[in-house]
């Protein structure tokens, strides 16, 4: 075996800024891969064991045609071997778009004068929150803008809301967030709300490249923002996201950071990210960056693909505006979460659909107005169980995707069992005629597939008393 011996040695420093791009760069350029030694890497990935830096590297570095296909046959087969068939799907739900910050991919930036600025009054979220349940939403990430006015307990009391509404049989049972970094005792408010996930991007981890997209405000701010992390952690939020924007930078480098910033993590704190995030930079408006280095379609398959196989016990988000070619490959690698539904303009769900919205209202562009039906309807054509599945987070049953990928039958016990269940419900409530039929048939094919009598029994009992009324089973 001809591994480079991983020379580097994590420091245990929590809340220090960790990335050095010299190194990172390092790992990149030192890479040899071979088809022999491209093979060993995976191999030991599909062993279920995480991959170093140095190993990351060889998989990002080799470009050959027959490489590409084992990384990503070796994705498959990781997906197929460890993963059960649901996706968890959820909403963004646009809190409010002021923002002091000028990145320069963003609409929202202070700069943007043409941008129209909002903020949800209690009675426009309580009004969106309600249109999102109608549809079958029970999972939501709430996103601000950076300022003043999204002080850590304003969040809070929009967290707190949220979890309050209740329309019909629906009711959002977990509430993410995607905010800017706070302080300890920031973090320690939004924590007692009742937050799932605290997600942060990083954008880009290549210091000039950030220093020229974030050119004032707070967010300029490199380290701040690197050891938000930190912070939540110390605050005793255990469930947070990471995340790069793709297109700023090199994506080899962002993603060998994406994964120094898990091992960070994992050092200081002995648990990594529940998530990785990996958008793809959309056009917006006063968008002012050159594409030098957008991602093509294909280079963003093999990104995920190479994600999955270094960090397998992380759960991945892919954004459902990739175009359907692209998230049917993805999917098949293993992603986990997939937005649905989702619209951008502040204010969105609660209005009338009529109404033509533009891009003055919104973040960047999304070409994808599907419905969360229609998301649904094509996850079930592909075999996949959508899943509203809220269950570990409600359990205690911290650190998930570390337990399915590791804890042996617990997808079988747990994750598909409290998929169905899900699905089982959005057919009683919400779904299409013909989602209907085919989610039921769906549903009844799972359930023969459950290998143990005692779980089919066990599900089966449940989805009939879910047909009979009852809600929110789950194991
Ligand atoms: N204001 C907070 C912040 O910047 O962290 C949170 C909300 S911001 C609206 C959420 C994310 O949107 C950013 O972290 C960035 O990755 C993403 N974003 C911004 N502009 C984008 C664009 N043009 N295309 C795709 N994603 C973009
Ligand atoms: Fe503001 Fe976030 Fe947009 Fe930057 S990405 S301008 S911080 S909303």
């Amino acid at each position: 075996m001809k591994f480079t011996p991983e020379t580097y040695k994590i420091p245990d420093v929590s809340m220090q800024p960790f990335i050095d791009d010299q190194e990172i760069w390092d790992f990149l350029n030192q890479a040899r891969p071979d088809l022999e030694l491209v093979k060993a890497v995976v191999d030991k990935s599909l062993n279920k064991n995480r991959l170093n830096l140095a190993e990351t590297a060889i998989l990002l570095k080799a470009d050959q045609p027959e490489m590409i296909e084992l990384i990503k046959e070796g994705a498959r087969t990781l997906k197929e071997r460890v993963y059960g068939k649901r996706i968890v799907l959820f909403a963004p739900l646009y809190v409010g778009n002021y923002c002091s910050n000028n990145c320069r991919y963003c609409g929202f930036k202070a700069s943007n004068k043409d941008a129209i600025r909002k903020t949800l009054s209690r009675d426009e979220l309580i009004a969106n929150v309600q249109a999102l349940e109608e549809h079958g939403q029970k999972r939501l990430i709430l996103v601000y803008g950076e300022h003043r006015t999204y002080s850590a307990e304003y969040i809070a009391e929009t967290v707190r809301e949220v979890y309050k509404v209740k329309k019909g049989p629906g009711e959002i049972r977990r509430v993410n967030i995607n905010a800017a970094p706070f302080d300890i005792e920031g973090f320690k408010t939004v924590h007692e709300a009742g937050i799932g996930t605290y997600q942060i991007f990083q954008e880009t981890y290549h210091h000039p490249t950030y220093a020229v997209c974030h050119p004032s405000g707070k967010k300029a701010d490199y380290n701040y923002r690197l050891t938000a992390l930190d912070r939540a952690m110390e605050a005793g939020i255990d469930d947070v996201g990471i995340g790069a924007l793709f297109g700023l930078y090199d994506w080899r480098f962002e993603v060998l950071a994406l994964v120094r910033h898990v091992n960070h993590l994992e050092a200081c704190y002995n648990v990594g990210p529940h998530t990785i995030s990996f958008p793809r930079i959309q056009d917006a408006l006063e968008y002012d960056l050159d594409d030098q280095y957008e991602v093509s379609d294909e280079e963003f398959t093999r990104l995920v693909a190479i994600l999955r196989l270094a960090v397998p016990y992380t759960g991945l988000i892919l954004t459902a505006r990739e175009p359907e070619y692209i998230r049917r490959e993805v999917l098949a690698f293993g992603c986990s979460q997939i937005d649905a539904g989702t619209k951008l303009e502040i204010g969105a769900y609660a209005e009338d659909p009529s109404v033509d919205q533009n891009l003055t209202k919104e973040q960047f562009k999304i070409n994808d107005d599907r419905t969360l039906n229609e998301v649904i309807d094509e996850l079930i054509d592909h075999d996949y169980i959508p899943s509203f599945c809220t269950a570990c987070y409600r359990k205690g049953r911290t650190g998930q995707h570390f337990m399915e990928f590791s804890v042996p039958g617990f997808i079988k016990r747990f994750c598909t069992p409290n998929a169905l269940l899900t699905l089982a419900e959005y057919i009683m409530d919400y779904a299409a005629e013909s989602t209907a039929d085919k989610g039921w048939k769906l549903i009844e094919r799972s359930v023969a597939e459950i290998e143990d009598p005692r779980y089919e029994k066990l599900v089966l009992e449940r989805i009939e008393r879910i047909k009979q009324g009852e809600r929110d089973l789950y194991f």
